[in-house]
């Protein structure tokens, strides 16, 4: 179902969590419900290595060891992606902000085009569960679509549900040493930003713990009720 035709105002949605805690998942399908664009900073971090831009160069060896890339090169990169004609109806942020300083550049280009943060959601994960998330996960080479050894295989084996692909890629950075780098850099840079949206009164949260539909239908009712 796209629901995009009823939307009156972009809507501009943060999901804020650990590595693992289902954040691309998550907007991958709001995306497809709500016609909203999922802008992930991984992502873009990970096209612009595999391209070797001048970005992508300086941010690999950072992403390998689990850090966090400069706010500089990440703020580019957003900044282009956000310019896209797609991201009219609105974006899902996944990903970012990951920094104070992230928050409040997002928030000086938010206020230059007109925009407010429309919730930021806080999708709480506990460490273990996390580490065990990523570790298993990989995704289709052709649509991007997430699997996991454990939790989420395609109903056929080695054929992609969404786009029957049989071409998977399993990410460098989901390997266990580097996840607990990760997630060091979430609890001393990222988490502080939970009580920055707080103040703001734009803060939600969703039991991460729970199921994919289960948290699916709980950011479903979210988006529904900001861009109404
Ligand atoms: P992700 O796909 O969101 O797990 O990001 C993978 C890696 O890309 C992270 O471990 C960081 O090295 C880098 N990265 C992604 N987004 C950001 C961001 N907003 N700020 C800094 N580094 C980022």
């Amino acid at each position: 179902m796209n629901e995009a035709a009823t939307q009156t105002r972009p809507a501009v949605l943060i999901l804020l969590g650990p590595p693992g805690a289902g954040k691309g998942t998550q907007a991958r399908m709001l995306q497809q419900r709500f016609g909203l664009v999922q802008l992930s900073t991984g992502d873009l971090l990970r096209a612009a290595v595999a391209e070797a831009t001048e970005a992508g160069r300086q941010a690999q060896a950072v992403m390998a060891a689990g850090g966090l890339v400069s706010d500089e090169i990440v703020l580019a990169i957003l900044r282009e992606r956000m310019a896209a004609p797609d991201t009219t109806k609105g974006v899902i942020l996944d990903g970012f902000p990951r920094t104070e300083g992230q928050a409040m550049a997002l928030d000086s280009l938010l206020a230059e085009q007109g925009l407010a943060i429309s919730a930021a959601v806080s999708m709480a994960v506990d460490d273990d569960a996390m580490v065990r998330r990523v570790s298993g996960r990989f995704t289709c080479a052709g649509c991007g679509e997430g699997y996991h050894d454990e939790f989420r295989q395609p109903r056929k084996q080695g054929v992609c549900d969404e786009c029957a692909g049989t071409a998977f890629t399993r990410r460098a950075d989901d390997n266990a040493e580097t996840v607990r780098a990760r997630l060091t850099a979430y609890h001393a840079q990222t988490a502080p930003l939970i009580a920055y949206y707080d103040k703001r009164g734009v803060l939600q949260a969703v039991d991460g713990m729970g199921s994919i539909d289960a948290i699916a239908g709980e950011l479903g009712a979210m988006v529904s009720k900001v861009t109404a």
